[in-house]
């Protein structure tokens, strides 16, 4: 017998395969009705030009005059909603304001309330950073995931109960690290960011290196490394060797980058360059103390 919901459940099998395991908005939108509806506005619009009384008023009708609206009018279609669109000048205005942050408060204020990164708009919640900002290490990984977004707070999911695992080894938890990520809002369905939304997302994430001041860095994965060193190299030749982030005011962080815990979760073999890496860094941390 034919099940009439095995179409559905292909199509669902094919959008989790795909990355798409998440809903934007709470309740469906009908775009081919709102499209249909725009049609019939404007078909109308045309078959009958507003008449005099009603036309959209002129600078010389005087103040008194306002488009009437008729009783018995359609009510309007939805607003599309102002989606950011990622350009130089957003990439500029952040720059202007995480420059203005005098304190990681401030700097988390202001990005909450910053609207230039369209991916603000899908993610549920700005994933800031979790663990103890006065740390003297700080970790920067790429971009939250589904459960970073659901709880606001980075590397929570599975990567980060590996990172959990890798810090315990170290003598460490997140209260003697400060974890943050490079892009604070999840791209829809765990996509990459794209080379504008890293470059409005990157003077933030300098900015809180800058303000949390961490003896030591570690960057966690291709994205991280290459930001926050900016180099092209990948992650397999940079991981393992002393690097230096230099902050906006000319502040020089020694940089471990390390493979991410994504990766390692991927390739379990690999956890022991990972683990050479995390040693170096305790070994380094240590000349401080
Ligand atoms: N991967 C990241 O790079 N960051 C997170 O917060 C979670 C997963």
């Amino acid at each position: 017998m034919n099940d009439p919901q095995a179409g559905l459940r292909d199509l669902l099998a094919f959008y989790a395969e795909a990355g798409v395991d998440d809903v934007l908005l709470d309740e469906p939108a009908d775009r081919f009705a709102e499209t249909a509806q725009q049609k019939a506005q404007r078909s109308a619009e045309r078959a009958a030009p507003p008449a005099a009384a009603e036309r959209t008023p002129r600078r010389d009708d005087g103040p008194a005059q306002r488009r009437p609206v008729a009783a018995d009018a359609p009510p309007a279609a939805p607003r599309p909603q102002t989606v950011a669109v990622p350009d130089g000048a957003q990439a500029a205005l952040a720059r202007d304001l995480a420059r203005s942050a005098a304190t990681l408060e401030d700097l988390k204020q202001i990005m909450h309330d910053f609207d230039g990164c369209n991916l603000k708009q899908t993610a549920k919640n700005l994933v800031f950073a979790d663990g103890n900002p006065e740390a003297d290490l700080m970790l920067v990984g790429e971009a939250p995931g589904r459960d970073e977004d659901l709880e606001g707070l980075p590397f929570v999911g599975r990567s980060g109960q590996l990172l959990d695992r890798i810090l315990a080894a170290m003598g460490r938890d997140r209260t003697s690290v400060y974890i943050a990520n490079t892009i604070p809002w999840r791209p829809p369905g765990n996509r990459d960011p794209s080379p504008m939304e890293s470059e409005i997302c990157r003077p933030f994430i300098e900015r809180q290196i800058e303000l949390a001041a961490p003896k030591v860095l570690m960057t966690l994965g291709n994205p991280s490394t290459k930001l926050l060193l900016k180099t092209q190299e990948g992650i397999t030749r940079m991981r393992g060797s002393w690097r230096e982030h230099v902050t906006a005011g000319g502040v020089r962080i020694p940089t471990m980058p390390t493979l991410h815990p994504a990766y390692l979760l991927r390739n379990p073999a690999h956890k022991r360059l990972a683990w050479r890496d995390f040693l170096e860094v305790r070994a380094r941390l240590l000349t401080f103390s």
